[in-house]
């Protein structure tokens, strides 16, 4: 029988439609007079111009724009001009349609948003720099209008969630974007359900295995999770209830992602990870109450439950930068497992789940505004143009995740800073030339030095003096983005006075020699001392570090020294590598876009072995590299240098070994040692290359190096290593 598709156009015009429709009723809560006209204009506008593009899947285009909308409006609670934004948030980039015709039909304002969607969305697969660079214009529109970065990470989720027709490279780049820099936005913006679900997706397509691993073992424990949660929640609701508040108390699971990072963290297997789920007490408060109310059902929780003194978080008397307010603790459950207890009111749980949209709809009743203040100083570091782009987005990316302390000065005034900021990142904090000419500070009254780590509710006086000035291990010390891009441009202008000094010695040593001076003889003479600039070469002569007897040295060495100027990244093109590189008789993975077998090495970061899902990386020196997908490392390069990743396969057959590591946890006994080794070496025959053991108090912690053939070869090992008398736990470390 022959099929053929057949797309009844009929039945998609009607669909769309329906869609749509659905659209409006998301929107239906901000929806003014009129507003409704506009949105429709603008669906009508998308729907023409896309009408005959199609999605991977086979979709109509316009189900995505329609998406992005909805999303905006229903999970971040944007109004109308997103709204319409977001319709056409593909239109200028992907159709006839221009800017000037978007400003004449929907304003000023619409069109600057789409003006700046269409900027970020660029070209993601030329160069790093010109990527660091776009994610920087994409910060810069933060500043400008938080709208553009808001649309952007709708489109981005729903990208997201419709990833499965994307070839297998395109998905890796994509989701490691996505962890690496949209997922840290949304958190930093206060969009924790979008955040949890983009890193969710994200590991989905990065660590696949691991995913479904986790997915799968929530899913065994579903029925009698639930019955846990209903029993823990029953007295509670009971209480609340009786003492005149109006509540909801439920659990909700967490995400694998969270779950996944908690035993990476404190290396523990899934089976001890004990808040798979948090209990949420979502309370129904006039706001006059709302502080009261929250305090009152923590009471009630508390007298329940015993909590544990050291895990309670009052962020409603001191609410994050990002505006999330909520009060949580952590109790001892029924069953003697430690249960959290998240408590807050309706509203402060619309800011936490919608983020900054939220916060502006309950701006006059909220009387912090620490993100305000974040936008401005994101602006701020913005306009600092010595700033390498990457170096930037490194600094910057560090600022994103991490939460506050907040420091007083000595009138008393209140900074916010990141946790793990020193009492120097507090002096560049308050002004540049204080960071500069910083010496020490005084804490609580009491002398520190600059590394001092500041504790929440510290008072600071920073000491300074005129004969300070930045040094280059200040970065060390420092956390905070701002600090960081302060003290390398002024170390930088050092550099450049210094090397200016360097230069003219040169000239003056090379002419008492009789060399010319020129740029070939300067080049080879960096080649010649291994410097990677020439800048380097002038600053080691002014610091007296190159002398005289050195160029003599290189005058007598005799050897004409090959100028070659070290290669660039961004001159290697991933053709030229490949057909650089023969391939060998042993080679076991395959590589590139036809698979084919050429050198390569693995990466000492993740080590990995065959059976994992792999990636090659074009080095500048060193070949193709190859990395786990779930390498720290992956995520980095991939959204960076997309352009130099080549997809590669293990071949299963070979016999070679690879190098990888155990950790052993267990209880100390006679021979447990003894037998774990014999299990490794006279059961698997597997060669170790060293062990070292820690015993502590009778427990057990051993890190051995073995050789392996694959995953499955690994996998078998574990297990009957686990099986071994005293025990734990067993698992595999990657450096
Ligand atoms: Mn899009």
């Amino acid at each position: 029988m022959k099929t053929e598709l057949v797309i009844d156009l009929e039945a998609e015009k009607q669909e769309i439609l329906k869609r749509y429709r659905a659209l409006l009723r998301a929107s239906k809560s901000t929806l003014q007079k009129g507003d409704k006209k506009e949105i429709r204009k603008a669906f009508d506008m998308a729907l023409e111009s896309h009408k005959d593009m199609r999605r991977k899947s086979g979709e109509p285009y316009i189900y995505h724009p329609i998406a992005v909308a909805q999303i905006a409006a229903e999970e971040i609670g944007l109004g109308t001009t997103s709204i319409v934004c977001a319709l056409l948030h593909d239109v200028v980039e992907d159709t006839d349609i221009t800017l000037e015709d978007i400003e004449r039909e929907f304003g000023k304002k619409t069109a600057k948003i789409i003006d700046g969607l269409t900027k970020i969305s660029g070209v993601f697969d030329t160069n790093s720099s010109l990527q660091a660079e776009n994610f920087r214009k994409m910060l810069l529109t933060l500043a400008d209008d938080v709208r553009v970065i808001l649309i952007k990470l709708a489109d981005r989720l729903h990208n997201m969630r419709t990833m499965d027709f994307m070839p297998r490279h395109k998905q890796l780049k994509i989701a490691s974007e996505t962890i690496y820099l949209y997922a840290p936005l949304a958190h930093r913006l206060g969009l924790y359900a979008i955040k949890s679900e983009l890193e969710d997706l994200s590991m989905k397509y990065l660590d696949p295995d691991t995913y479904k691993f986790i997915a799968k073992k929530l899913n065994e424990k579903k029925a009698e999770r639930a019955l846990f949660i209903k029993k823990f929640v029953e007295p509670i609701d009971e209480i609340v209830h009786e003492q005149g508040l109006v509540a909801d108390v439920y659990g909700r699971p967490k995400s694998i992602h969270s779950i996944w990072n908690k035993m990476k963290k404190k290396n523990i297997p899934f089976e001890e990870v004990y808040d798979l789920f948090a209990i949420r007490i979502i309370l129904d408060s006039a706001p006059e109450n709302e502080k009261a109310d929250c305090w009152k059902a923590y009471s009630i929780v508390t007298d329940l439950y015993r909590p544990n003194p050291d895990r309670l978080r009052d962020w409603v008397s001191s609410p994050k930068g990002n505006g999330y307010e909520s009060l949580h603790t952590t109790v001892m459950g029924p069953r003697g497992q430690w249960v959290e207890v998240q408590i807050r009111t309706q509203r402060m749980n619309e800011i936490a789940e919608k983020g900054f949209a939220a916060h502006w709809k309950y701006k006059e009743s909220s009387n912090d505004n620490g993100l305000d203040q974040w936008i401005q100083k994101v602006r701020e570091m913005l306009n600092n143009p010595e700033a390498n782009a990457l170096d930037f987005l490194d600094d910057f990316k560090m600022n994103l995740f991490s939460d506050e302390i907040f420091i007083f000065t000595p009138k008393g005034a209140l900074i916010q800073l990141p946790l793990g900021a020193t009492a120097l990142d507090f002096a560049f904090e308050i002004h540049t030339d204080v960071g500069a000419t910083c010496i020490g500070a005084k804490v609580n009254h009491k002398l520190v030095p600059i590394s001092y780590k500041l504790q929440n509710g510290d008072q600071v006086e920073i000491i300074t003096s005129s004969k300070q000035t930045p040094k280059e291990d200040w970065l060390n010390v420092v956390v905070t983005a701002k600090a960081k891009s302060k003290i390398k441009s002024s170390l930088k202008e050092e550099k450049r006075k210094i090397a200016e000094n360097g230069k003219e010695i040169l000239e003056r040593k090379l002419k008492s020699l009789k060399i010319t001076y020129n740029t070939e003889n300067i080049q080879k003479l960096s080649y010649f001392f291994k410097l990677p600039s020439t800048q380097e070469l002038f600053v080691n002569v002014a610091l007296g570090k190159i002398e005289l007897k050195d160029i003599k040295e290189y005058l007598s060495s005799g050897k004409e020294v090959e100028s070659r100027s070290p290669e660039r990244p961004e001159n290697l093109s991933v053709d030229g590598i490949k057909s650089k590189i023969k391939g060998g008789e042993s080679d076991i993975l395959l590589i590139g876009e036809d698979m084919q077998r050429i050198d390569y090495t693995l990466a000492a970061c993740c080590n990995p072995i065959p059976g994992d899902d792999v990636f090659g990386f074009i080095t500048v020196s060193e070949g193709i590299k190859i990395h786990r997908t779930n390498c720290p490392n992956a995520a980095q390069l991939m959204a960076n240098y997309g352009y130099r990743v080549v997809k590669a396969k293990w071949n299963k057959q070979q016999e070679l070994t690879f190098l990888t590591g155990l950790r052993i946890v267990g209880i100390d006994d006679v021979g447990l040692i003894n037998n774990i080794t014999r299990v490794i070496s006279t059961d698997f025959k597997v060669n170790m290359r060293s062990i070292t053991v820690d015993t502590n108090e009778g427990i057990f912690d051993g890190s051995i190096m073995i050789f392996v053939n694959d995953t499955e070869h690994l996998e078998n090992l574990i297990k009957n290593l686990l099986k071994v008398r005293g025990v734990t736990g067993v698992t595999r470390f990657d450096a």
